[in-house]
């Protein structure tokens, strides 16, 4: 085909659109831009609307200057701080600025606090459980002591990163059941289960199953008490993906950061509720010394020592400088407003629910914005939330059912996470297609088989961790 040929062609008139797209071999010509923009973004519509995906934790709305500032600046690379030493400069603004909301002691008199943007929280998670595994082994090996079975403390309703953490890094995961009684983490049951090789205990502020807190304070006092008695030196690693974006704006009387004395390093999602696209993550350390050399790359590009720590190397620029916007946009005043108003939300949504009768809810509380909620047992009732939420798919809601963990595996129970972009209006028209959709399925005249087709689901996508 002549170059004049394929600009006047229409793109739904081109041979492309003709025929189903390339899709296990590199085709040996390539498509006119239009017209492979046009099949790309085609594809890419199949996915649903993510602003009515209400069972993901991360972003899906920003402001069209932080849309901008994004577009113009995708093509920075966040590891080359000589080619990019402002992008490296506000990376260290952030680390500063999430530092001191959660009291880190270095945020005093304008130095810069330890700390480094990741991925996402898995990365920075990866890079808090790696630190406290090199300075148990260091003082394990400088004790003279063997160091080959370290292990790790955390709930049984652990996000999967902890899982890789210990398969990765062969180090025992020792999980703390939560049941009815105990639904976040017993302090009790964690030093019942630490010994002398437990390099640390991961808390979850905004536990990704049932959306609440484990009490972090009450652990750094059990820690201490044991600590003292047997000189094991055991701390905490917060997994505050959902809480440290959270707890600063809407709890800052609540105890669970660096103030707490065996609180060595926190990790979270900026993409989550610091309100960026995906993916950004951060972790803090305590001080400097919290850092194991070994884990340090110092670069010494800026003039001044910029360390290099993350497990990744090449990744994009452009998310910690649209962290840096959301920072200054919105200031803690912002930041307090959009995430009360998610809070809002949920209990708008949760009272709506109740009103229904057929639900149960597990606390009263509502930490975080995410609640979870189950069917009260009814033995005539035909459907499960599997059901309910098949039927809001059709709708185009994605509203997540899933069992909880081991001990209470036979729960199944339901979650909405409302982010900014979740107003009380489209609240609304959800609890509308809710009730309708149960209005249906009530009139079910045999009992659906979900429960036992989404044990074989299992293992297709699923956002739920
Ligand atoms: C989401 C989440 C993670 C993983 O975070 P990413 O940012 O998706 O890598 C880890 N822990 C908890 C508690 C989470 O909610």
């Amino acid at each position: 085909m002549l170059k004049k040929d394929l600009v006047d062609t229409p793109v739904f008139g081109s041979n492309e659109e003709q025929c189903v797209a390339p899709k296990t071999e590199l085709p040996r010509e390539g498509t006119a831009e239009n017209i492979a923009y046009q099949i790309v973004h085609d594809e890419a519509m199949l996915d649903g609307n993510s602003r009515l995906n209400l069972a993901t934790f991360v972003t899906t709305w920003m402001d069209d200057s932080a849309r901008r500032i994004m577009t113009e600046t995708m093509d920075k690379n966040m590891i080359d701080k000589t080619e990019y030493p402002q992008t490296a400069e506000i990376e260290r603004r952030c680390v500063n600025m999430i530092a001191h909301l959660w009291h880190s002691p270095e945020a005093v008199g304008g130095q810069y606090c330890m700390g480094t943007s990741t991925v996402g929280s898995s990365e920075a998670c990866m890079l808090g459980g790696l630190s406290a595994l090199f300075r148990w082994k260091k003082r394990r090996q400088a004790a003279g002591k063997p160091t080959d079975r370290p292990n790790f403390i955390i709930s049984s309703c652990f996000q999967v990163v902890w899982e890789k953490f210990a398969i990765y890094w062969d180090v025992e995961m020792r999980t703390v059941p939560v049941t009815a009684d105990h639904i976040t983490l017993d302090p009790q049951q964690v030093v019942d289960l630490c010994d002398e090789n437990t390099i640390c205990v991961v808390p979850i502020l905004g536990v990704t199953i049932t959306g609440l807190n484990d009490d972090v304070k009450a652990l750094n006092t059990a820690l201490d008490r044991l600590n003292a008695r047997t000189g094991w030196e055991i701390c905490i690693h917060v997994d505050a993906a959902t809480g440290g974006f959270i707890l600063p704006f809407i709890y800052p009387n609540v105890e669970w950061d660096f103030k707490l004395k065996w609180v060595l390093s926190i990790s979270t999602s900026g993409h989550k509720f610091g309100l960026v696209y995906p993916g950004v993550g951060w972790i803090v350390w305590k001080d400097k010394s919290y850092l194991p050399d070994e884990m340090n790359f110092a670069v010494n590009y800026l003039g001044a020592e910029v360390p290099s720590i993350s497990i990744n190397f090449s990744r994009p620029g452009n998310q910690v400088l649209a962290q840096y916007y959301q920072l200054i946009r919105l200031g803690w005043k912002g930041y307090h407003d959009v995430q009360a108003s998610s809070i809002n939300v949920c209990l708008y949504l949760r009272d709506r629910l109740k009103e229904m009768g057929i639900f149960e809810f597990f606390t009263d509380e509502m930490p975080n914005p995410l609640f979870v909620w189950k069917l009260k047992d009814d033995p005539s009732r035909k459907w499960t939330l599997y059901d309910l939420s098949d039927r809001l798919h059709i709708q185009g809601w994605q509203v997540p059912a899933y069992t909880m963990p081991a001990a209470m595996e036979n729960v199944i129970i339901m979650r909405i996470v409302a982010r900014q972009g979740v107003g009380i209006d489209l609240a609304d028209l959800l609890i509308k297609d809710i009730r309708t959709c149960v209005a249906q399925l009530d009139t079910l005249q045999n009992p659906t088989n979900s429960a036992e087709e989404w044990k074989k689901r299992r293992p297709s996508f699923n956002h739920i961790r």
